[in-house]
């Protein structure tokens, strides 16, 4: 077994640890006697020479306003056709805050700017500058029912439904009639800080606000993402044991 991780916009798209997720997902699988490589997609990457079956699992981190503005233009004109295609043929993927952001409708930047996204995820998003203030801190989060009985992620899941992260965006996140939730906030903004709706989810690709890495302290999600991607169900132990620990003391903060 292979597990092709397609690492978009690293020099991008990569804000307060996101990397961390990549090498949370490499060292788990790794963990486990799976084969990884780390393929890295950027601006100057020409997507033509990858097949989608190639890989396997994509992320892609967040970023500012002018590191989305630099890179949603290639986005759109070079990555769209293949992520679209992978994603609908049931391609796993995470992503995380700015790129979440663009792949719904558009995403409003604080400037004014409107940078369209990927119509992936039914959803927009409007960063209102100063009129309201950005979306920081620590979030604990309970995952939709749908999702936390899904049988690879219930199989694997020794946690419960909890995910819990950091989150710093000014963006507000506005679910359309077929924008499936992630999770329920129990603590923090997540999407608007109006709604109680973090992320979204859509076939196998999850988008959520939560940085940390989300996946430092949410090992069941990792696990799930990469059993996922491999279509296993069974995976050996790990010592989880600092981050069990850190999942639960951030249920309390
Ligand atoms: N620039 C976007 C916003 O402010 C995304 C920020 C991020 O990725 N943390 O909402």
């Amino acid at each position: 077994m292979k597990l092709v991780i397609g690492y978009f916009y690293p020099d991008y798209l990569n804000l307060y640890g996101d990397d961390g997720n990549v090498q949370i997902l490499k060292y788990r699988a790794e963990k486990r006697g799976i084969e990884v490589e780390v393929v890295e997609v950027s601006t100057t990457t020409d997507i033509s020479l990858l097949q989608p079956k190639e890989i396997n699992l994509v992320f892609m981190g967040g970023g500012p306003d002018a590191s989305q503005k630099d890179m949603y233009q290639d986005l759109l004109s070079n990555k769209k056709t293949f992520l679209k295609n992978y994603i609908e043929a049931g391609g796993v993927g995470l992503f995380i805050c700015g790129s979440y952001q663009l792949l719904g409708d558009y995403y409003k930047a604080a400037n004014g700017d409107v940078l369209e996204g990927l119509k992936i995820f039914d959803l927009y998003t409007i960063s209102f500058g100063n009129k309201k203030p950005r979306c920081i801190g620590n979030v604990v989060c309970e995952l939709n029912s749908a999702s936390r009985h899904e049988p690879t992620f219930s199989h694997l899941n020794s946690i419960g439904g909890t995910l819990v992260g950091f989150e710093n965006h000014g963006g507000r996140t506005y679910l359309g009639k077929n924008g499936t939730p992630l999770a329920t906030i129990i603590k923090g903004h997540g999407n608007n800080s109006e709604d109680h709706t973090e992320g979204c989810i859509y076939k196998n690709v999850i988008g959520s606000y939560l940085h940390g890495p989300i996946l430092a302290r949410n090992p069941h999600l990792a696990d799930y993402l990469i059993a996922k991607s491999l279509g296993v169900t069974d995976f050996g132990p790990i010592d989880d044991t600092m981050a069990l620990d850190a999942h639960r003391l951030s249920l309390k903060l």
